[in-house]
Order: C-alpha cells, then structure tokens, then sequence
C-alpha cells in the first residue's frame, strides 16, 4: 500500500505545466505569473510633496525666518520655475518638487506672511516630507518573480506598471465523470433505487475553487463501453477526474474502460481513510485520475490529489494547503491500519486551535464534510486524547467561523 506522500509524489512527477495565455488585467487576478516583471517605469517618476505645505530649500530655514512666494503647484503639472535661495513655493501632495527646493514644511507649521510671503517657527530637514523619485519603485526591478499569484495588490502593482495584458499559464479544463447504475442526476427525481448525484457538483465546485474550469460529462451507466464513450467526448479536457466504479468490484469497469480509451493506468491502494483505491495515469498525455464513488472519498482524494496536480499545472510553486497543530478538543480515535483524514472544526482558544470532530467519519457522512473547516492527519491505530497536538490540513478559509 502506498503512503499519500508516495502517490502524491507519483502524481506531481507526471504533471507538466499548461502552456501560457495572455489575459487582461483584471482577469488574471487569481492567476499565475508566467514571466518576471522588470519595470521600465520610476515611482513615483519624480520627487514629491508628501503634504500640503510649501517647497523650500532647507538651507534657508531657521525660526523667524520669512521667504518669498514665488508661485504654486499641484499634482498633474510640472513647477512653472525654480525655488532660489530665500524662496519658498506653494505645493500640494503629489506636486512634483520643483527645482532648488529640497524640503516641504506642511501648512499648519508656517505663518502666512501676508499673500507674497511666509514666515518659519523653525528649522526643516533636508527631504521632510518629499518622496524621492523611485522611492517605490526603480526602472530596471525586477518586481514580480515568475510563479507569483497574482492578488490585489500584484494587480496594482500591474496596472501601474502600464500592463494591460498578462502573461499567466493557463487554467485546465478538467473534465468530471460520475459512473454508476444508481445515480440519478440534478434535475431528475430519483426513481426507487436511485440517489442523487452528489460527486459532479462537489468536484466541479472543488475544480473552480482551485481556479480551474470544470466541464461536466454527466453520469455514465456500470458499463465499460458507456464510460469509454463518455471519456472519449472529452477530447478537449486536460485533465480528467471520475469518480465510482474504481475498485474491485464486478462493477467497477471505470479502469477497463480509461484502458481501452488508450489511457495508461496505475491503480492504487494509498494508506489513508476516506478513501478506497484511487487510479491515476495518464490518457494521450493528459492526467487521468479515478476517485472513490462516496461523496467523502471522492472530495477528500481530490483535496489529497487532485487539487495539488492542478495547481501544479496552473504553475503554483505551493501547491499544499497550509498545515496547522491544534489542540485536539476532545479525543480523536484512528482505528484501523489506514492514515486517517479526520474531518475537524477549528477554533480559536487565545493563541490555539481547538481541532474537534465534526462528528460520524463514515465516508457517506457529506454533512460532516460541509461542517469541517481541516482534515486532522491520524496515524493508524492511535487516539488523540483531549488536549494533546494533531495536525490539522486547513481546507477552508478560517475567517467565517473561526475569528
Ligand atoms: P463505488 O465506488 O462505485 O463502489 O461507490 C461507492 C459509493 O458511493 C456507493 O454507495 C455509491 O452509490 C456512491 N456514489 C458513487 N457515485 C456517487 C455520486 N456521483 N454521488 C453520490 N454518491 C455516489
Ligand atoms: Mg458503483
């Protein structure tokens, strides 16, 4: 039985990253940087006032001290002259500094003067108050390594930049299967003897949320030729995920079927629970991975397996959910020879996480998967007893419920 660690590492070994695109600014949000960013701009281009106040030359400035206004400027135009020694100009934030001032006293630390002159309580430093040109950024940084995520401030970042288009790799298109005589899907009333379709929507919604586009290819009927033709509908998917049907059952045709479609396959036993065999391989080049059916496995396979491959195609670097110890709230028992992927809460608890049971592990519970905010890692055979350490795989932002 092969460890997670080993069938992940299997997994992202034979993973290679999408080719890249050009998207508009606001569409790459989300996305993955696939070029450095070097500027060609200088920000702010040209030193300027931080305040409202008036340009002078340090030098010059002592208390009691008048100097002559000499003229105004304000943000979106260049100085009409230069400030001389015992100068002074009128300047508003974001006004370029104009030439021979070095410094800006804000306006609420002078005294006017009457209209053509102002006069000083005291001494400014050199460069109070001015931001110096490229004080932000310098032309020739490189600000942006390939491989960034590009969040909102990466987008301001961008657009100050003059990037109206952005390269980024390209997002998969991961086909979803769901193969059984039993599923009747959304919008048709399970007939007696049917249940409904859980696992497309849970995949689908775990593909987006990943940041890759999900294309559904419905449900397939218990029969290898039925789920051939379905995998083979999918020509323009890059990935294809199924779930059912892949252990070793008389019903499970899901690797015959991935085989005669031309997919090269290894079926695994991995040493976790949820979770029965998964498949993986790889079909004309593309990752081919076959989930267990009940809805638990297939979203917690995904989380273990999928989510990392298709991150690793989008061109994350990090491509695991952030791991955290936590205080275990009440016991936490593993039986059994498997790893278990507990479904937990996580509470704050001063500086701590509390991490406590959603309640029934069965892998058809999905109500304990819709309550959980981590996977507690268990090794086989152990109980966590109230209060001591277990890792907890975060899955789900902690911000709702947590803080
Ligand atoms: P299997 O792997 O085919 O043995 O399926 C395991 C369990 O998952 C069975 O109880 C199935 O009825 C259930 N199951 C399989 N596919 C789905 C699905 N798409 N939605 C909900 N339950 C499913
Ligand atoms: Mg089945």
């Amino acid at each position: 039985m092969l460890s997670v660690e080993e069938a992940l590492d299997a997994i992202l070994s034979r993973v290679v990253v999408m080719p890249t695109e050009r998207v508009e600014l606001m569409a790459s949000l989300g996305r993955v940087l696939a070029e450095p960013v070097v500027s060609h701009r200088e920000i702010p281009p040209w030193a300027n006032s931080s305040m409202d106040g008036y340009a002078v030359r340090a030098a010059d400035t002592a208390a009691g001290v008048s100097l002559a206004l000499v003229g105004r400027v304000e943000a979106g135009v260049l100085p009409a002259r230069t400030v001389g020694a015992g100068e002074a100009m009128r300047i508003f934030t974001g006004a370029p500094m104009p030439a021979g001032a070095d410094a800006v006293i804000p306006q609420e630390d002078i005294d006017t003067d009457g209209e053509r002159a102002i006069s000083l309580r005291g001494r400014v430093a050199p460069a109070a108050y001015v931001r110096p040109a490229g004080e932000d950024i310098r032309r020739g940084d490189a600000v942006l390594g390939a491989g960034t995520v590009i969040a909102a401030a990466e987008i301001g970042l961008l657009a100050t930049l003059g990037y109206t288009q952005v390269p980024v790799y390209r997002r998969p298109r991961v086909a979803i299967l769901s193969t059984g005589n039993e599923l009747a899907d959304l919008g048709t009333e399970p007939k007696p003897g049917q249940i409904p379709n859980t696992n497309t929507y849970s995949l689908m919604a775990q593909v987006l949320e990943c940041g890759a586009i999900p294309m559904s290819l419905g449900v397939a009927p218990d029969a290898a030729g039925a789920i051939e033709a379905r995998v083979r509908q999918a020509r323009d998917a890059d990935v294809l995920v199924s779930s059912a049907g892949v252990s070793v059952g008389d019903l499970d045709f899901v690797k015959a079927a991935l085989e005669s479609a031309g997919a090269e396959l290894h079926l695994w036993r991995v040493s976790m629970r949820p979770g029965k065999p998964i498949t993986f391989g790889s079909l004309h080049g593309r990752p081919v991975f076959g989930l267990p059916g009940n809805p638990v496995s297939a979203m917690v396979t995904y989380e273990l397996f999928v989510r990392p491959a298709l991150l690793a195609m989008m061109g994350r670097r990090a491509v695991q959910r952030p791991r955290l110890r936590a205080r275990a709230g009440a016991p936490i028992s593993n039986p059994g020879s498997r790893r278990g992927y507990l479904r937990v809460t996580l509470a704050r608890d001063g500086g701590d996480f509390v991490a406590t049971l959603t309640g029934d592990q069965g892998s058809g519970i999905l109500r304990s998967m819709v309550a959980a905010d981590g996977l507690a890692v268990v090794q086989p055979d152990t109980v966590i007893q109230a209060g001591e350490q277990v890792d907890v795989i975060v899955v789900r932002s902690l911000e709702p419920r947590s803080l």
